[in-house]
């Protein structure tokens, strides 16, 4: 399964249309929401899909007949997705469901099937409304599954089209320690790796702060509901919305380069507590600048694709308070140090370059089955760390060459 998002140019008629299948999908969807907590709280039991479907049927059919004009398989999608909203709340994986905002954000509705996509005529069909005209910058081969029809906050029309290709993904490689590279996100550096490259972070919300400041003051000084005041929020959002595309055209460039251009094959990354570092106010905005999130979620398709490997070690691993070279363990590690010089075997190390060699070792440890990697004595190994006992660690692997100089990175 593949996603390819085109841009939409509705015209005036099939936006109007549109913009009804937002309204009833979120109406749909809301309704569900307050029929569900109402049936909880009158009988202490939940309301099904199957109850829900019905209930829906029969309210078109009386009191609600205004949503026969939309397609009906996107309201019952809508009824899906409160269905998987409240699973993934179960399941701990998010919050309880909230209402949809008219005015907040995207819109958004699905369509299950029966939507046509002409590469010839440069037109997306979909049910209820024909021949929409788009910008399909890239084809595509498979069978067409969802469709979700999008409105940004800037008020710009997208198709995000969801495709069975049918192809395989390539059986991934063979993890060698040679060819594996530890990767570290940093503050000052978007991307560390265990060869030493470090990659700019291109900070651009930093960049773009001072223009978002000006705008959102703007905003707050205009009087709500008027029209100025929704002129000013679309500005805004425009801001928001360069930055986003800035921010993802860098994510898919950094990602090309290491799953494919590259000749590592394997990656290791920490699997990082994003949520709960955003927690911590002085961290937050670099972090969500850097996006680590999206940029691992991209990184690991990416080398499915390509059959390489995306190992992600546990997020309570001390990867940068542990010296690569003897594994003596440091008390702490402020995010003021830089670059610290061995207690053990005096070794001077760079601190993000020494924990992207962590999470490598760290990696191939779990995945190639050594019991612990990363030294575990420091006493048993000082003896034998000399200088030069950043080479030294290779030794773990036998006679494998050392990573940290075998793989030619681009
Ligand atoms: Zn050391």
């Amino acid at each position: 399964m593949r996603a390819y998002k085109y841009r939409l140019y509705p015209n005036q008629e099939q936006r109007v249309l549109i913009e009804k299948h937002f309204g009833c999908s979120r109406h749909v969807y809301n309704w569900a929401l307050s029929e569900k907590e109402a049936h909880y709280k009158e009988t202490g039991k939940s309301l099904s899909k199957r109850d829900l479907q019905d209930k829906l049927v029969s309210s078109k059919k009386t009191d609600k007949p205004w949503l026969k004009e939309v397609n009906s398989q996107s309201l019952l999608a809508s009824l899906a997705n409160l269905d998987k909203a409240f699973s993934n709340f179960f399941k701990g994986l998010a919050k309880f469901p909230r209402f949809k905002k008219k005015y907040a954000g995207w819109q958004s509705y699905q369509c299950p099937q029966h939507v046509s996509i002409s590469f010839d005529s440069g037109t997306v069909s979909l049910p209820k409304i024909k021949g929409i005209k788009a910008k399909l910058h890239r084809p595509f081969s498979g069978k067409v599954k969802t469709v979700t029809i999008k409105r940004s906050p800037s008020g710009k029309y997208f198709a995000s089209v969801l495709v069975d290709d049918d192809i395989s993904d390539p059986v991934p490689t063979v993890i060698e320690p040679e060819n594996t590279v530890g990767l570290d996100v940093g503050l000052n550096h978007m991307l560390i790796d265990s060869q030493g490259n470090k990659t700019d972070n291109p900070r651009f919300l930093k960049n773009s702060l001072h223009r978002l400041a000006v705008e959102q003051k703007k905003l707050s000084r205009k009087q709500k509901g008027s029209t100025g005041r929704a002129k000013q929020k679309r500005k805004v959002a425009v801001v928001h919305e360069r930055i986003a595309n800035r921010r993802y055209d860098f994510i898919q460039k950094e990602t090309a380069r290491l799953a494919i251009k590259s000749h590592v094959t394997t990656f290791a990354v920490e699997d990082l507590n994003i949520k709960g570092m955003v927690k911590n106010r002085k961290l937050s905005r670099a972090i969500q600048d850097v996006s680590w999130g999206t940029f691992l979620s991209v990184l690991d398709y990416k080398c499915r694709w390509n059959g390489k490997n995306l190992i992600r070690i546990g997020r309570f691993r001390p990867s940068s308070k542990v010296c690569n070279g003897c594994g003596y363990k440091a008390e702490s590690m402020p995010l003021s140090v830089r670059e610290w010089e061995c207690p053990s075997c005096h070794n001077l190390a760079d601190r993000d370059i020494n924990a992207a060699m962590n999470i490598r070792d760290f990696a191939l440890a779990d995945s190639l089955g050594h019991s612990d990697c990363v030294k575990s004595s420091p006493v048993e190994r000082s003896v034998s760390a000399d200088s030069t006992a950043k080479g030294a660690d290779i030794s773990q692997y036998g006679s494998q060459k050392a990573p940290t100089i075998a793989a030619s990175a681009t």
